[in-house]
């Protein structure tokens, strides 16, 4: 039998599963469907129709954004599912012209102006559903590209339960957000869903006795009895500025969208230091990089030590399709080195025989990708007097992560492990993203 060197498992794993991995093009009969009726629409001239039922389809197949890319004689349709770009069908130039000026109209966007970028939204209500639709447009070499990103209100404020934390994630995070003061930081990379995260949050948070108020970027959906503002860059209304004119409202609970510089960081520093609960994001890969990240941002470690409660680092990975999914037989390579990976995560107890892995199937459910849906992944620290010891002696993030481990940390790769031996996603994909 095999047996991987420790640093070359996760290596050999991906090499041993994802190549032997059939190539997996998103299909369905369906995107002919969309097709028929979308062109159909277009020779009645009834563009409007014609855009309605793609943001529909878009929201049925559970695309975030439908992408206009043209090329030198056809434009592709494309969705974003589960944040696999699919090409769903192609549009003559001659077709994608009066849906560019829809689109261009609809969201009050200059029809004249065809070399710079501009980007505004408008808003349906697809079957009691507020949806907004954010276009973007992008001059090319010959034409304008669209990307619009689709805002679903009805699915931006989940129940806390249906994040996806384990019970001992869950308990950190509850914790945290019932105090009165220190700052939480939800951390992400592209596409990892923090919208859902921190609204819900907000929600959860939310009581008449408390002021809640937030400066985002932009609005993305209106949460009753919080007090939302947007910054306005052009105004002057940027995160540093529009973070004082927050403080100066008296609020209980801060949330900032996006911390993205040092500035920014140090006010909201002070505001949990001065009493406040304070949320934001910043745009890092895991725990240890958002300990780094904000060191190298100059915020001065006895600072962050008083000031940081909690990292949230989270991730999106594709859910298993719930109807064709079926277990493989495992080779004797794959379970040692699943074996091995398991120790190297102190996770021997769980028995190897407990990872399935997955083999593929088909459906049209899942439009023959194998995949349904997202799930969360996440990787919390809970920042104790023993860990704030270690950031006031500016240690390295690894070694306060190791720290860390001492006490309730899970790291990604665990909570997917745990979420993988729960079927609720595969090896494969995470070997994917992580
Ligand atoms: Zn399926």
């Amino acid at each position: 039998m095999v047996v991987p060197k420790k640093q070359n498992i996760w290596e050999l794993l991906k090499k041993e599963l994802l190549n032997q991995e059939e190539k997996k093009w998103y299909y369905s009969e369906r995107f002919k469907k969309i097709e028929d009726k979308f062109k159909k629409s277009l020779i009645d001239q009834k563009t409007d129709d014609a855009l309605n039922d793609i943001t529909v389809w878009a929201l049925v197949l559970w695309s975030s954004d439908v992408h206009y890319e043209t090329f030198e004689d056809y434009v592709v349709v494309r969705f974003r599912i589960d944040w696999v770009l699919v090409d769903i069908f192609r549009l003559t130039l001659k077709e994608y012209k009066p849906v560019l000026e829809r689109l261009k109209y609809a969201s009050s966007l200059k029809l004249n102006i065809t070399n710079v970028p501009q980007d505004w939204k408008y808003s349906l209500v697809i079957e009691d559903r507020d949806i907004d639709v954010r276009v973007s447009t992008l001059p090319v070499w010959s034409n304008e590209n669209v990307v619009c990103r689709i805002l679903d209100n009805t699915n931006s404020v989940v129940d806390f339960d249906k994040l996806w934390f384990f019970w001992t994630t869950k308990r950190m995070i509850e914790k945290a957000i019932t105090k009165n003061t220190w700052m939480i930081l939800v951390t992400w990379p592209t596409w990892s869903g923090k919208t859902t995260t921190l609204y819900t949050i907000l929600a959860k948070l939310n009581s008449r006795e408390k002021k809640v108020i937030t400066l985002e970027d932009p609005i993305e959906y209106k949460l009753e009895w919080i007090v939302q503002s947007e910054v306005n860059e052009k105004n002057w209304f940027t995160f540093k500025n529009g973070l004082r004119a927050l403080l100066r409202q008296d609020p209980d609970i801060i949330m900032v969208w996006e911390i993205r510089d040092s500035e920014t960081l140090e006010t909201a520093t002070n505001a949990s230091l001065t009493w406040h609960l304070v949320l934001s994001t910043l745009h890092t890969k895991s725990a240890a990089d958002t300990l780094d990240r904000i060191v190298n941002m100059w915020l001065k470690p006895y600072i962050l030590a008083s000031a940081l409660d909690t990292i949230v680092a989270q991730r999106l990975v594709r859910k298993i399709c719930p109807h064709c999914k079926r277990e493989k037989e495992r080779t004797q390579l794959e379970i040692s080195i699943i074996e091995n990976m398991m120790k190297e995560i102190w996770m021997s107890s769980i028995p190897s025989s407990n990872i399935k892995l997955y083999e593929w199937a088909w459906c049209d459910k899942c439009n023959n990708s194998g995949y349904m849906w997202r799930i969360w992944i996440y990787e919390i620290i809970s920042l104790n007097e023993d860990l704030r010891i270690l950031i006031r002696e500016w240690k390295s993030a690894e070694e306060i992560m190791r720290k860390a481990r001492d006490w309730d940390l899970i790291t990604m790769k665990e909570d997917w492990i745990l979420k993988a031996i729960k079927w609720f996603t595969t090896i494969e994909e995470i070997l994917r993203v992580v």
